[in-house]
C-alpha cells in the first residue's frame, strides 16, 4: 500500500515536471532562437579568420541548444499524453535526463564562452531555474546537477586564464549550486509530504463520509443516509410527477434469536438479512437499517401496488430460507408495512413515516408474518 502510493506520488510528480519542462523549454527555445537570429548571426557576419571560427562554433552550440529545446518540448508534450506501464517509467525519468542533457550542453557552452565573451550565464541561470522549478528525488539531484557542475568547474579552470575572472566565476557559481542543491532537496521532500498529506486526508474523509451515511454492522445505507435520500426522492417526484413507495420490515420475535443463539449469531442473522434485501431489491432502491432489526426500502418509480407485490414477495421467500444455513440453521419471519411516499404537507416523510409505522404495528396485532398496505 505504502508503495503504490509512494509510485502515485512520483507518477503526479513527474506529470508537474512535463508540464513545466514544456513551459521553461518553450522559453529556452525562443530565448535561444532570438539569440541567434539578433547577435549571433550578425555577429558571424562581421567577424573573419580566428574569430570567425570561433564564433561558428558559438553558433552551432546555441543552434544544438535551441534544436534540443524544441526537441525536449514536442517529446514531453506527447509523452504526458501516453499510457501504459513501460511510458509511466520513462516518464519518471525523462525530466531528469532532459535536465542532464540541457546543462551538460549550457556548462560546454559556458566554458566556450570563456574563450570569447567570458560569461557563465548560461549555465548558472539554467542550474537555478531547473534547480527551483523542477522536481529531482533525491538523491539523483547529485549525478543530475553534480556531474554538469563539474563539467563546468573543470572547463572554466583550463579555459579561464584571467586569474580574477576565474576566482569570481567560481565563486559564484559554487554558491549557485550549493543554494540550488539544498533547495532543490528541500522542494522535493516538501512536495512529497504535502501531497501524501492530502491523500491521506482524502482517504480518511471518505472513510468517514462512509461511517457517518453506512451502519457499520450490515454496511447497508444508514437512517441519515436514507432521510438524505428520501429528500432527494421527494424533489425529484414533485418535480416530474412521480410515484414512490416504502417498506419497513421488521423481524418477528427476534429477541428469541439472540435469547437462544446469542448476540453474535442475531448479528450475524442481521447481516445475512441486509445482503438478502439488497440482492432483491433495483439497484435504484436503498435499503436501510433504520435501527435494531427493522429495515427501511425506499423503491422509486414505485406505486403502493408494485410495492405490497414486492413485499409479499419478500415475506414469502424469507419464511422459506433459512439463514446461517449448515451453520445455525435460523428459521425467521417479518412483518412488513407498506406506504407510498406522501408528497404533501410540510414535512412528507414525517407523514408518510406515521402511516407506516401504523403499518407495521398493525402487521404485528395481526398475528406478524404478514404485509399491510396503508
Ligand atoms: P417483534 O418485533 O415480533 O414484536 O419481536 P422482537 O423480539 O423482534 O421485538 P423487540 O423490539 O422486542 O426486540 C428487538 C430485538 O432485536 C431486541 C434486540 O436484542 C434485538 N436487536 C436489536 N438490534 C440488534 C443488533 O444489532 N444485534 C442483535 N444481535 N440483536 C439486535
Ligand atoms: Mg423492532
Ligand atoms: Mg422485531
Amino acid at each position: 500500500m505504502k508503495e503504490k502510493r509512494r509510485k502515485k506520488i512520483e507518477d503526479i510528480l513527474s506529470r508537474t515536471n512535463l508540464a513545466r519542462l514544456r513551459a521553461l523549454f518553450v522559453l529556452v527555445f525562443f530565448v535561444e532562437a532570438l539569440f541567434l537570429f539578433y547577435v549571433e548571426r550578425i555577429r558571424l557576419v562581421e567577424a573573419s579568420g580566428e574569430e570567425h571560427t570561433l564564433l561558428l562554433t558559438s553558433y552551432l552550440l546555441h543552434l544544438l541548444l535551441a534544436v534540443l529545446a524544441a526537441a525536449i518540448v514536442v517529446f514531453s508534450h506527447k509523452l504526458a499524453k501516453t499510457k501504459g506501464s513501460g511510458w509511466i517509467d520513462f516518464r519518471k525519468r525523462f525530466t531528469p535526463i532532459a535536465i542532464f542533457v540541457t546543462l551538460a550542453l549550457s556548462a560546454t557552452i559556458s566554458v566556450f564562452d570563456q574563450i570569447t565573451t567570458g560569461h557563465i550565464i548560461i549555465f548558472t541561470v539554467k542550474l537555478l531555474v531547473f534547480g527551483l522549478v523542477l522536481y529531482v528525488r533525491p538523491p539523483w539531484q547529485w549525478a543530475v546537477f553534480g556531474v554538469p557542475f563539474l563539467v563546468f568547474l573543470s572547463g572554466l579552470v583550463i579555459f579561464q586564464e584571467d586569474g580574477a575572472v576565474l576566482l569570481t566565476h567560481l565563486i559564484n557559481g559554487t554558491a549557485v549550486f550549493a543554494g540550488v542543491m539544498f533547495a532543490s532537496h528541500r522542494f522535493y521532500v516538501h512536495k512529497h509530504y504535502d501531497l501524501h498529506y492530502r491523500m491521506t486526508l482524502k482517504r480518511l474523509n471518505k472513510r468517514l463520509e462512509k461511517l457517518s451515511t453506512h451502519d457499520s454492522l450490515t454496511t447497508l445505507a444508514n437512517r441519515r443516509f436514507f432521510e438524505r435520500q428520501i429528500r432527494y426522492e421527494l424533489a425529484i417526484n414533485k418535480r416530474y410527477n412521480q410515484k414512490a413507495s416504502l417498506l419497513l420490515i421488521d423481524i418477528d420475535h427476534f429477541k428469541k434469536v439472540n435469547d437462544t443463539h446469542g448476540h453474535q449469531v442475531g448479528d450475524d442473522v442481521l447481516v445475512e438479512l441486509g445482503q438478502f434485501l439488497r440482492k432483491n431489491v433495483r439497484e435504484s432502491d436503498t435499503v436501510c437499517r433504520w435501527g435494531g432489526e427493522e429495515f427501511m426500502l425506499l423503491l422509486s418509480h414505485t406505486d403502493s401496488a408494485g410495492a405490497e407485490v414486492l413485499a409479499k414477495r419478500l415475506r414469502q421467500e424469507i419464511e422459506n430460507r433459512l439463514f446461517l444455513e449448515g451453520k445455525t440453521d435460523i428459521s425467521l419471519t417479518v412483518s412488513i408495512g407498506v406506504t407510498e411516499l406522501s408528497l404533501a404537507g410540510e414535512d412528507p416523510f414525517k407523514t408518510t413515516y406515521e402511516t407506516i409505522d401504523k403499518a407495521l404495528y398493525k402487521a404485528k396485532e395481526t398475528g406478524r408474518n404478514t404485509v399491510i398496505v396503508e
